[in-house]
């Protein structure tokens, strides 16, 4: 596997053709600008967790996924892998998000992991971008506890893939910077709104909306939050995030600044009581 093919520009220029105008078409915040505020600096994050992820996805996979295969009885994986496709990838979808929902929870809600997931929250202004704005370790446990479930129940490589592919569109629509209802299928299917609230810079949505896919996943937790039609106005957290990537990526391992959860991680009983 070459550098190239690790850094994958690509995708990212396709993202930029797709979202650019669209993002122009069905603003949510008329007045931002599509080159905002720090936007260089997420671009090179892109690139170089990029290569720091896959190279620890590979190692980890390497390691693990042989000896966690072994546990699973063959009957059960036969099972998997002779269901319609269809089937396997709701399934994927459904196990994949849940266990990517208490990862997220865990690294809203465990102080020395809020630290590297705020320097996701930071962003002041979403946009399609900003979904790629996250620290590397944040990302690579967030992946390997959502895909390595996945790979040892043994779903079809087809299944895996039009889930990934689902995902990563999924993932960049939910932070663009777009006003799209999805009606009544915004509590199934994760929409701009729905995350658009997960990094609210408003109390009474402070830790909610942790799944990346499906709602119906926080409804069951407790942590759901989706006011009517409503959507917020401010962005972010009130801890002083540095702006460069070299700067981003030390910050957790630094003592002291910034809070140690998200505040007022207790907010979730009140909303729950005003919903
Ligand atoms: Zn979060
Ligand atoms: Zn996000």
């Amino acid at each position: 596997m070459d550098l190239l093919h690790l850094l994958n520009p690509k995708a990212l220029l396709i993202a930029a053709l797709i979202f650019i105008p669209f993002e122009r078409l069905t603003a949510l915040h008329g007045d931002q600008k599509i080159l905002r505020k720090h936007w260089q600096n997420d671009v090179l994050t892109f690139m170089i967790n990029k290569v720091l992820i896959n190279l620890c996805l590979i190692a980890t996979f390497g390691l693990f996924l042989g000896t966690l295969t072994g546990l699973i009885p063959v009957s059960v994986r036969e099972f998997v892998l002779e269901q319609p496709l269809w089937l396997q990838v709701i399934e994927i979808i459904l196990i994949s998000d849940t266990c990517y929902y208490l990862t997220h929870r865990a690294f809203h809600e465990v102080p020395v992991l809020w630290k590297f997931h705020s320097i996701h929250h930071s962003v002041e202004e979403m946009d399609w971008l900003a979904a790629y704005r996250i620290h590397p370790l944040d990302q690579t446990v967030a992946k390997i506890a959502s895909l390595l479930p996945i790979f040892v129940l043994g779903y079809s490589g087809g299944a895996i893939l039009i889930y990934a592919f689902i995902f990563q569109w999924q993932t960049i629509l939910i932070h663009s910077n777009t006003r799209l209802s999805f009606g009544p299928l915004r509590w199934i299917v994760a929409s701009p709104q729905f995350h658009h609230w997960h990094h609210a810079n408003k109390p009474e949505a402070y830790n909610t909306n942790y799944a990346a896919q499906v709602p119906l996943i926080d409804w069951l937790f407790g942590t759901l939050y989706m006011p009517g039609k409503k959507l917020p106005e401010k962005y972010g957290i009130d801890d002083d995030i540095p702006r460069y990537y070299h700067q981003q990526f030390v910050y957790p391992f630094l003592k002291s600044s910034g809070t140690d959860t998200q505040p007022e991680a207790g907010a979730a009983a009140e909303r729950a009581g005003s919903q």
